[in-house]
């Protein structure tokens, strides 16, 4: 019964189903037989990778069927030359990574759920993560999927190449479509070049717009060597100082925000020379008044910590709202502020950290339990206001059941009918992910 659970619960606690099984095939002719045989019977399957999404979209909902892929974790071909990597859907995001160290190479993608997350599930969502401002996103890095569809066909588009201009490139239409038109079971990503030369800083800053001329500037002086820039409120510290066992600021004092910039290259001297320059010149002008540089790679993970523990850390407040938007960098935080005021007396917290180079906020507020009053201040408020700055309601945890009636807010009529009408040639009964993504049809404003 505990296997049963866990596979119906979500990673936040908040969605939970009651699906009677849950099948882990090892090969894709398994996972096309499951699938041949629920099309069939007019079964409705959830694909499952590592349980790590934010937006319900890998559990079921009523009764479906849990297909994971957690036994598909073969690693099976790797070219140092090209740098290309075939695999199996099922490995973690953090093994293939350990696997390309050991090579000289590394993932294109890295997130705080690494150690669970599995690389089809990454590419189902087209997760972003913090490496996405060096490496683009998996639209660009993803070479070839195989991919199971609902009546059990093996649509196979792996190739040992990285150039191909034949015809429709269908495996984009599986990036990002979380599960709802066909199984990932293997991918051939592009891998790069490990960097010998690493730098991770920690800085502190009085206002967001110091924040924005901190990236501003680490674009102009750090230009090809920047792999990281993130940033948090002081609100993220504070709960990662409170709610955390040992978490610790490592900065002298708390500041308002904080900016965490790191840097990957082939040459140390050339690199810490430039981030030295960055450095002197943001602590001269004022636009940084704190900040720490990692002096070995335990430093280095210890500061990364407090960026990837936020989400941990913000469920010991009780209940969390999670909110994962694009929107114009120079006014990114003005929806924090704006919420704090709208939802004073009623939270924790409201704070905000995120992917501040790809223009992508974090916005989570926090309440002791699950407080209707509360969301209705939140929802539809937060998709209405980013929607009318043009931005984006998911920047990349996706739709799934949360915000499954919320693509209107970021897509037109027209490319919402054109996205039923897919939906219905790769999955014409509705078995594969019903109810996640997109409305039902009727809803299709
Ligand atoms: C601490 C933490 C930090 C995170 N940070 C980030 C971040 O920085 N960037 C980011 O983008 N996301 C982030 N996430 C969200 C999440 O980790 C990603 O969405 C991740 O890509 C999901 O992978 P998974 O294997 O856990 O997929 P699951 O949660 O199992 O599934 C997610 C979706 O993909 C579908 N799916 C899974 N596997 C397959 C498959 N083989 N074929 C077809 N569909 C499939 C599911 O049906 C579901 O709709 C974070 C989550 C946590 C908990």
């Amino acid at each position: 019964m505990q296997v049963l659970l866990t596979h119906n619960t979500d990673w936040l606690g908040k969605y939970r189903g009651s699906g009677p099984v849950v099948l882990k095939p090892k090969t894709t002719q398994e996972v096309s037989s499951i699938l041949k045989y629920c099309n069939d019977n007019s079964i409705a399957v959830v694909p499952q990778g590592g349980n790590t999404g934010l937006v319900g979209g890998g559990v079921p909902v009523r009764d479906e069927i849990v297909l994971s892929t957690s036994l598909m974790q073969t690693i099976e071909s790797f070219d140092p030359v090209s740098g290309i990597l075939t695999c199996q859907a099922g490995c973690i995001l953090e093994s293939l990574d350990g696997y390309l160290a050991d090579r000289g190479f590394c993932m294109p993608l890295d997130l705080g759920a690494k150690g669970s997350c599995q690389i089809g599930g990454n590419i189902a969502t087209n997760a972003g993560g913090i490496r996405f401002v060096r490496y683009g996103s998996l639209h660009g890095t993803v070479l070839g999927l195989e991919v199971v569809l609902p009546d059990g066909t093996v649509v196979d588009t792996i190739s040992p190449c990285r150039k191909d201009n034949t015809g429709y490139d269908i495996k984009q239409l599986f990036i990002g479509s979380e599960g709802t038109l066909g199984v990932v079971t293997r991918a051939s990503l592009l891998t790069s070049s490990r960097a010998s030369a690493v730098n991770v800083a920690l800085l502190g800053c009085e206002s967001y717009e110091s924040v924005v001329e901190l990236l501003a500037q680490a674009r102009g002086m750090l230009g090809e060597v920047v792999s990281a820039v993130e940033f948090l409120d002081d609100s993220c510290m504070d709960v990662i100082q409170t709610n955390l066992p040992g978490g610790t600021n490592p900065l002298s004092a708390n500041y308002p925000f904080y900016f965490l910039v790191e840097t990957s290259g082939s040459n140390n001297d050339h690199d810490t020379e430039k981030l030295n320059k960055y450095l002197e010149s943001v602590i001269e002008s004022g636009v940084c008044v704190d900040g720490t540089v990692a002096m070995d790679t335990t430093q280095q993970k210890a500061l990364w910590a407090i960026r990837e523990e936020i989400s941990g850390a913000l469920l010991g407040d009780g209940y969390v709202y999670k909110y994962d938007i694009s929107l114009p960098v120079s006014k990114m935080y003005d929806i924090v502020e704006d919420m704090r005021k709208r939802c004073e007396g009623l939270t924790v917290r409201v704070c905000g950290y995120g992917h501040i180079g790809d223009g992508n906020l974090h916005l989570n507020i926090t309440s002791k339990e699950y407080n209707p009053e509360l969301l209705a201040k939140i929802e539809p408020y937060v998709y209405e206001y980013t929607a009318g700055e043009n931005g984006s309601v998911s920047a990349e945890h996706g739709l799934g059941y949360m915000k499954s009636k919320c693509i209107h807010y970021s897509k037109s009529p027209a490319a919402v009918t054109l996205m039923h009408q897919i939906k219905s040639l790769f999955d014409p009964k509705g078995i594969l992910n019903p109810y996640k993504l997109l409305p039902p049809n009727s809803a299709n404003k």
